[in-house]
């Protein structure tokens, strides 16, 4: 098949947002004999005039052959084998043109074999994705009608959705991504698709699925991301104690929670810990269950809060997921502290005790997010603020009259 070619003066991709280092990958790839373009994801986002956060190359050349161009390049991967090419911090991928599963929907389980550049494009997930960018010509190469699906704004699968999805059903979770991050529509065959797959997605790696949720935790879309899962029925495949949660509770603050972290993201560009973006997904749940718990003559004390927590958090995982043990521990421990800092009583403490805990900034920061809200909160957040900042200047002089005593 002819690609389309949309060159310069149509496309008016700016040249000069690309990664200078991908260029010279290209470049080198190109002077060795072999082709080579940008492709993906960089060029999905240079068209939509967004900066890259990583750029892919795709080409003839065999990773033996990549190897021995570039020093500062590994081969990872044994089963799709690929190049990793280092500039400090950054990392550029790059991949030999390979040939798709066929129009079988079988799960694909083995990777797949060398081959064209069209093919290469036909093994990729959505049309937006299956652009390839000639840095030297300046041309758009386009082989499934992406560039006019970007301009239209519509998300549409390679090939037959229902096939693409059976053969990978995390590529479900990639359009809900793209759906919640570009604000783009799902045309119907793909999202008719997406309906009648969506319980597939429990043949796919828990590993990965889990890697695309925190990642869309931390993308600053995460609200939107979450609200579409839910919408779906994909949320219920995948965390169904959490999507009858949402159901049954709709005046709940999840989503609200979710908002104010991508507003943070988005503005400040701060890193959350992933425990601490898991305990604010599933805090209003837990304390939801915990005032059911309430009616019991006495209140739990916190070593029951976090016996709680942790059945709480298998109840919501250990359906699909494996949750890394410490992972698990520090989100029992984000929300266990909730408690510590806003007593069950609703009173401000008395005596209280900052822990020398690394996760303490953590806990705090998820009750700013809680506060925003209920506003009644704000008050223990305030003096759980000063009361650290006291304690700190306190551990701090103490430890420089140590000091002066000691040099005395
Ligand atoms: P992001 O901006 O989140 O990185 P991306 O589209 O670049 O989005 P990557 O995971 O970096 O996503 O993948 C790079 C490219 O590899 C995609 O643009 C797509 O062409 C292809 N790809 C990724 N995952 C799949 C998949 N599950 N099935 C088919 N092709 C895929
Ligand atoms: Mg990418």
């Amino acid at each position: 098949m002819q690609p389309r070619i949309y060159s310069l003066e149509e496309h008016q991709l700016s040249h000069e947002k690309i990664d200078n280092h991908a260029f010279y990958i290209i470049h080198k790839l190109r002077e060795a004999g072999h082709k080579a373009f940008l492709v993906g994801g960089s060029v999905r986002d240079l068209l939509l005039n967004r900066t890259p956060k990583d750029y892919d190359i795709s080409t003839s050349a065999k990773p033996e052959e990549i190897r021995s161009l570039f020093r500062n390049c590994i081969l990872i991967g044994k089963r799709f084998r690929l190049a990793h090419i280092r500039f400090g911090k950054k990392i550029i991928e790059v991949s030999t043109f390979r040939a798709g599963e066929t129009e079988n929907a079988e799960l694909i389980v083995r990777d797949n074999v060398w081959g064209s550049e069209e093919e290469d494009v036909l093994r990729r997930d959505f049309t937006i994705n299956g652009l390839f960018y000639d840095p030297e010509n300046q041309e758009i190469i386009d082989y499934v009608d992406g560039y006019s699906d970007i301009d239209r704004r519509i998300l549409r699968t390679i090939g037959k959705p229902e096939i693409r999805f059976s053969q990978d059903p995390v590529r479900m979770i990639r359009l809900l991504k793209f759906s919640a991050r570009f604000d783009f529509e799902i045309e119907q065959p793909t999202f008719q698709a997406l309906l009648s797959c969506k319980r597939e997605i429990l043949k796919s790696s828990s590993a990965r699925v889990l890697e695309e949720l925190l990642r869309m935790l931390e993308s600053g879309s995460s609200k939107e991301f979450f609200h579409l899962l839910n919408e779906y029925g994909m949320l219920k495949a995948l965390l169904p104690e959490l999507a009858h949660f949402l159901q049954i509770y709709p005046e709940n603050i999840t989503f609200e929670l979710l908002k104010e972290i991508d507003i943070e993201i988005k503005k400040e560009h701060p890193s959350f810990d992933r425990s601490l973006l898991l305990a604010a997904l599933i805090f209003p749940l837990f304390d939801a269950y915990l005032k059911t718990k309430m009616k019991a003559p006495r209140p739990p004390h916190l070593g029951q809060i976090a016996e709680m927590a942790y059945h709480v958090i298998g109840g919501i995982f250990d359906h699909f997921f494996t949750l890394p043990r410490k992972l698990r521990s520090m989100v029992a421990n984000l929300i266990t502290t909730q408690y510590r800092l806003v007593p069950l009583d609703g009173k401000l403490p008395k005596k209280p005790k900052i822990i020398k805990d690394l996760q303490f900034k953590d806990a705090l920061h998820l009750l700013k997010l809680r506060a925003v809200a209920h506003s009644e909160l704000m008050t223990f957040y305030t003096f759980w603020t000063k009361t650290a900042f006291l304690a700190h200047r306190g551990s701090s002089e103490n430890a420089s009259q140590e000091k002066v005593s000691h040099e005395h």
